[in-house]
């Protein structure tokens, strides 16, 4: 594991090695639409949203394939609505939940009526390849529109859906985890919380799975970035590398916006 300063990347083995310690501690594991369907604890619902480098959501969709768990991976289109099929299939033919990561409100600047159009369309070119059923925010931290906006009036069944994580999981109970910011707990990551548990000490694969005990988390979101877990060094350096961009461009927007 290599430690870059304040921000980390870790290899996808580091990944692996945390399921295979989560599991042994005990819990389960499933994708997000399991939630909806109910499920024994202690289990951890895997999130990821595959914000670019749909390769490297293969090759962890391979490697959750090898530990016998299963997953959800939430993909974005581009702005003519072209998802990257080819990945979509290889994960979806592995077991895996395929969802939709829309950024319908940044691409209509904020339009409500306008971004829920645009998401019924685009979710609709997502199904021709695979089956839908949950839905994730891109986060977007550098607009100044949210993305996240309209999760909470997401007409669900005129969609076909069962559920948007964020808005519909009960984060009284369930612990929300993230890599967002560079690791797990990360003071860099300005949006992606839900609105109730979220664990905040800045922590390796290593350690978080020291933490996370199912006596006292039964129930826990686990998110992780693909594009974040690279399998060898060079991956690691370019992600630790784009965390630091992203670090650095977060600070100035806020200070812009002050
Ligand atoms: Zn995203």
């Amino acid at each position: 594991m290599i430690v870059i300063k304040k921000t980390m990347a870790f290899l996808l083995s580091d990944y692996k090695k945390l399921l295979e310690f989560l599991k042994k501690k005990g819990y389960s594991f499933g994708p997000v639409k399991t939630y909806y369907e109910g499920v024994i604890p202690p289990f951890i619902f895997l999130r990821h949203d595959v914000d670019r480098f749909s390769s490297r959501a293969v090759k962890m969709a391979q490697a959750e394939h090898d530990l016998n768990v299963s997953s959800t991976y939430y993909f974005r289109c581009g702005r003519k609505g072209a998802f990257p099929s080819g990945s979509i299939k290889k994960i979806a033919a592995l077991g895996h939940e395929i969802g939709f990561h829309y950024e319908t409100m940044v691409r209509e600047k904020g339009d409500l009526s306008a971004s829920l159009k645009l998401f019924g369309h685009e979710l609709e070119g997502l199904r021709k390849i695979a089956d839908v059923k949950t839905v994730s925010a891109h986060g977007s931290p550098l607009s100044r529109y949210y993305n996240a906006d309209i999760r909470k009036r997401l007409p669900l069944k005129r969609f076909s859906l069962v559920g948007e994580p964020m808005v519909d999981m009960d984060f009284s109970k369930i612990l929300y985890v993230t890599d967002t910011g560079g690791t797990f707990g990360s003071q860099h990551n300005l949006r992606d919380r839900s609105v109730g548990r979220n664990f905040k000490i800045p922590s390796s694969p290593f350690s978080l799975g020291e933490m996370l005990v199912p006596e006292k988390e039964p129930m826990i979101l686990l998110s992780c970035h693909p594009e974040r877990w690279p399998c060898g060094g060079v991956g690691l350096l370019q992600a630790a590398g784009m965390d630091m961009g992203a670090i650095v461009l977060k600070k100035i927007v806020r200070s812009l916006r002050r």
